[in-house]
């Protein structure tokens, strides 16, 4: 069957796509074998033979039977965090604390000077210990430079002493919503949560080129895995002055929809002025920090931590702050994005959403990650019209632990499937670069519920599972209905910006343990080629 644009009938197009398996994503979750592209936007998808038949096209390309997709979206990740991390020490799969600390050591060579060393990616949980580090090795080898390196979930860091003095931390600090971990009255280095942002009050603020360079080294790795859009889960307003002019200028192609921290400059600037919504970025998002993360026990919950009884975690925002951001939300038609990774704050952000949600509501008010959710709780995103905005990647890589903060609570956790079914319908993001930046990986662990290697052999509570079909929807357009991006984009329909990958893999066949392998052939945006070719 042949589905056009009116505008695009009877005349030649700019680009028609050939010979692939087209997984469109629309409300039949049609398959499609040719695409014509007009003006940015897709102008018809057809049958094999239809198109290619009747019309003319300036530019055609064949795709060798390879599968597309409607370009990939990621509701909830950290875009420009992650172009700052590519610039910083990575300390991502250290396998204990001494090999971080040569890695900082290798960076501090290669970076020469006094400046901060920074960097990202530590996680005690992989060390045989699973202890948090203590700062004697980082001390001996910077004792002069200040260094500050922040745990795989962003959620906790480690500083040395140098780092410590410059901050103004002392064993004598207390922190609202945070930690300063001490071992016999000394600090250790270990930060949590609220207590990280002393630190970081102490770094010189970044620069616009290295702000600049991070957008463009996350927009390359972004293309090169299919994204064509991106969430970025808390965006301040230098943040926002870079990625606007990056856009203005056009090196920055990618779509970004930009969620404010509600900060006064952001509310007098761009919040009280309302939506802004256009092909490139989007502003009419709140986002907001309602507890910390589970690896670091700063996720509140309902009962204390299995191992360390009397601790429930940490409230990052108060009630009042949440609630107070909520009416603001409401009062200039913006959509509220809170972290809740425990069950004790899904809970009282569902509360206080209560308080501003009407019945039948369309505000799409998310809960970001609602990853431990009380089963009272599950049936009110549905009562209340929340979407849970999840990232599956954090199922498979929290099951080797979880268990031990949690114990037979984590049957509540990772709830995927049974969250989906409240509306029909989920966002799932990856939170890079917490989670890997490829967008497959959160496919295959929704589906699989398995590591890279295969294992458990039967998959971590397969109860909640997504199938191959949801899947692929959460990833596109669910993901843009999360964001009210769903007329434009999210699916191959007519009318829709042309942003679409090649993939040299069925999603929907391939066998499991190969999903991961899927190579991206080529990505497109807005009908312009951004990654690799055929
Ligand atoms: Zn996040």
């Amino acid at each position: 069957m042949l589905q056009r644009n009116g505008s695009g009938a009877g005349r030649g197009f700019d680009l028609l796509v050939v010979n692939a398996t087209m997984y469109t994503a629309d409300p039949r979750f049609a398959v499609r074998r040719e695409m014509a592209i007009s003006g940015g936007r897709i102008a018809a998808l057809g049958d094999a033979g239809e198109l290619s038949g009747n019309a003319s096209a300036a530019r055609v390309v064949d795709a060798g039977g390879a599968f597309l997709y409607p370009g990939f979206m990621d509701p909830h990740c950290h875009f420009l965090n992650y172009g700052y991390m590519l610039q910083r020490a990575c300390l991502f799969g250290c396998a204990s604390w001494a090999e971080a600390v040569e890695r900082l050591r290798a960076f501090g060579a290669a970076n020469p000077g006094g400046s901060w060393i920074l960097g990202r990616g530590w996680d005690q949980n992989l060390w045989p210990e699973r202890a948090f580090p203590t700062r004697e090795l980082l001390d001996a080898a910077f004792p002069d430079r200040p260094v500050l390196v922040t745990r795989i979930d962003g959620h906790a860091a480690i500083a040395n002493a140098k780092a410590l003095e410059l901050a103004g931390i002392g064993p004598a600090t207390r922190v609202e919503g945070g930690e300063c971990l001490k071992a016999c009255g000394r600090l250790t280095g270990v930060l949590v949560d609220n207590a990280l942002d002393l630190a970081r009050a102490a770094i010189p603020p970044i620069d616009g080129e290295t702000k600049r360079r991070a957008l463009l080294l996350a927009q390359r790795d972004c293309f090169a895995v299919g994204l064509t859009s991106v969430s970025d889960a808390g965006t301040e307003l230098a943040d926002l002055a870079a990625i606007e002019s990056a856009q203005a200028s056009g090196e920055l192609k990618m779509r970004v929809y930009a969620m404010l921290r509600p900060s006064p400059e952001n509310v007098e600037r761009h919040i009280s002025k309302g939506p802004r919504c256009g092909e490139r970025l989007t502003l009419r998002s709140i986002k907001m920090f309602a507890d910390g993360a589970l690896g670091s026990r700063g996720s509140l919950l309902l009962e204390p931590y299995e191992d360390d009884p009397g601790n429930r975690g940490l409230q990052l925002e108060s009630d009042a702050q949440i609630d107070a951001a909520c009416a603001l939300a409401k009062r200039h038609g913006y959509q509220m994005n809170v972290h809740c990774i425990g069950d004790a704050a899904v809970r009282l952000v569902l509360d206080l959403y209560e308080r501003h949600l009407e019945p039948g509501n369309d505000r799409r008010w998310r809960i970001e990650h609602a990853q431990i959710v009380d089963p009272a709780d599950l049936p009110r995103f549905k009562a209340l019209g929340v979407i849970p905005s999840v990232q599956t990647s954090h199922a498979t890589s929290d099951m080797g632990w979880a268990r031990e903060r949690l114990g037979p609570r984590i049957a509540r956790a990772y709830i995927y499937r049974e969250l989906l079914e409240q509306q029909g319908w989920l966002p799932n993001g990856s939170d890079f670069p917490i989670e890997g930046i490829n967008p497959i990986l959160g496919f295959y662990a929704a589906v699989a519920r398995k590591d890279r290697e295969g294992r458990p052999a039967g998959g971590f509570q397969m109860g909640s599972a997504l199938t191959r079909e949801q899947a692929l929807r959460a990833m596109t357009i669910w993901a843009a209905r999360a964001n009210f991006e769903e007329e434009s984009r999210g699916s191959l329909e007519p009318g829709k910006l042309a942003d679409f990958v090649i993939l040299d893999r069925d999603l929907m066949t391939a066998p499991e343990a190969e999903l991961c392998d899927s190579r991206v052939l080529a990505t497109y945006s807005g009908g312009e080629l951004v990654h690799g070719g055929l």
